[in-house]
């Protein structure tokens, strides 16, 4: 089994409903963002899949976010239940993923999504088996 990692960063401002304390307010982060894929299979250049193939892909996903008060995105925008937080933002930056790596022609699937917040604290999202 091979793993590859890429990382990108973001900056975006959010606020976390219900939260008792100042993460209530609206406060920036430059979010980083770490995409993991695994696959038992090189390609014959030797590689799982190319860093910049994974690279743009993610690009696309993080243009969306970057710079933008992200309780105004969708899908943080409705109810409640949806709070910008890292998990969410992990999940969300899986799932529009997810379906972009399925469709490159290789063995590779995304394994997990890290989305650290602060140098010194990170939420991840990835698919277990039975789960979601
Ligand atoms: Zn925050």
């Amino acid at each position: 089994m091979y793993e590859l990692t890429v990382r990108t960063s973001f900056a975006a401002a959010h606020y976390l409903k219900d939260h008792d304390g100042p993460c209530a307010r609206m406060h920036g982060h430059t979010w980083q963002v770490e995409v993991t894929l695994k696959g038992g299979k090189l390609d014959h250049r030797g590689m799982l899949l190319d860093f910049q193939k994974v690279k743009n892909l993610i690009k696309t996903i993080v243009e969306d976010l970057d710079h933008q008060c992200l309780n105004e995105l969708e899908p943080f925008n409705s109810g409640g239940e949806k709070s910008p937080t890292a998990e969410n933002l992990a999940r969300y930056i899986y799932e529009r993923l997810e379906p972009e790596i399925n469709n490159q022609e290789h063995s590779s699937h995304v394994a997990l999504v890290r989305v650290w917040e602060s140098p010194d604290a990170s939420a991840s999202f990835m698919r277990l088996e039975g789960t979601v």
